[in-house]
């Protein structure tokens, strides 16, 4: 059996050092416990704040302690009424090969409604957030304008694609042509912006939104959202969701102090976390499989095999390296 424990916290962008594999026994499970085996295994760039000794909306990682996210496992053994042999669940669990739970918190998934992947990208969290962050926070009107950053990864291409069914025009930024050409024939977006192609971001939202952006879900922060908000309409709103481009910063970031814009455009700005909608997550769930299953919704994995390759799939998702969900099959 096999565990990856994080030796010591990532100072700008983490690297594979951050991380240590350990030997450690296969466990047995005792009454009232499930033993699960790791299937998927899901890298998520909020996990960086995690590394962080800091106080959060949810704990840091402890040094020499396993580090944990969204796994779908199966129960290899159980002695806990709830589960059986043979159940997939997901939960949050460490990353581990085989390990044992009390089974609280760990949802059933059914394998033969969706692949097990999905229910950690967009049956999962990831599809969740976007459904959260778009519609209870930006509240989109038909034939609005809705501008989208992180655009082709796991939660901007479900926001795009829900914008889409709500109506409005939906632009993506992204960081290669080719995932730009993934937004517009696959998400079915209006247009694209590879922010790696262009210096003058405010002018190319300009460009792509004639009419101004009515609704900005930022991924991604920095200069992107500066940008962004210099292209919104009255009362437009922001929604941020992260800000991935300050993950790795190492001293406070600066930028343009933006109450003006705020007052003179009567803009609503929200920060939102997703798991906070955990009461509404049993309606939500089902809106996104049956857009799903009548093909109203699509959805894109970048899928890496192998549970050494954990640590290094989490990094590459700050280089960009996944289109949509990024996952990896142990
Ligand atoms: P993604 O699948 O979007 O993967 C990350 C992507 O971010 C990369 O593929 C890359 O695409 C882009 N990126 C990386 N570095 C930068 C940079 N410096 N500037 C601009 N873009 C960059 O991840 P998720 O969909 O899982 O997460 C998207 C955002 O949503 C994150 O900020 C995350 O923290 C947040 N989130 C928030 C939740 C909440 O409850 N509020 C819940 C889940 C996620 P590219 O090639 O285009 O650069």
């Amino acid at each position: 059996n096999k565990t990856i424990l994080l030796k010591s916290r990532p100072e700008g962008t983490p690297t594979l050092d951050n991380f240590e594999f350990a030997e450690i026994d296969k466990p047995t499970v005792s009454e009232g416990q499930v033993l699960l085996k790791t299937k998927y295994v899901s890298v998520d760039p909020y996990l960086r704040g995690r590394m962080r000794d800091e106080k959060s909306y949810i704990e840091p990682f402890q040094l020499d302690e396993p580090i944990q996210s969204g796994i779908i496992a199966e129960v290899v053994a159980s002695e806990n009424p709830d589960f059986k042999t043979g159940d997939y669940i997901n939960g949050m669990l460490d990353w581990k090969k085989i390990q044992t739970h009390n089974g609280k918190g760990l949802q059933k998934v059914d394998q033969s409604k969706a692949p097990l992947s999905a229910y950690l990208g967009i049956l999962g969290l990831t599809g969740i957030t976007a459904y959260v962050g778009l519609l209870k926070i930006g509240e989109p009107k038909e034939g609005e304008t809705v501008l989208v950053s992180g655009a082709s990864g796991a939660v901007g291409s479900v926001v795009g694609q829900i914008a889409k069914i709500k109506g409005c025009k939906v632009v993506g930024i992204a960081g290669s042509d080719e995932k730009i050409n993934l937004l517009q024939d696959t998400f079915g977006f209006d247009e694209g912006i590879n922010y790696n192609k262009t210096n003058t971001m405010q002018k190319a939202i300009k460009e792509a939104c004639p009419n101004g952006v009515d609704i900005y879900f930022d991924n991604v922060g920095g200069e992107i959202l500066d940008a962004a908000i210099a292209n919104m309409n009255r009362f437009g709103r922001v929604v941020n969701c992260g800000a991935i481009s300050l993950y790795n910063e190492t001293e406070q970031p600066t930028g343009p102090r933006l109450e003006t814009s705020l007052v003179k455009k009567s803009l609503k700005m929200q920060g939102f976390i997703a798991r906070d909608y955990q009461d509404d997550f049993n309606k939500i769930v089902p809106q996104l499989a049956s857009w799903l299953q009548k093909d109203k919704l699509t959805y894109e994995e970048t899928i890496v095999d192998r549970f050494e390759n954990i640590p290094q799939a989490f990094i590459d998702l700050f280089d960009g390296k996944n289109k949509g969900k990024m996952v990896v099959k142990v």
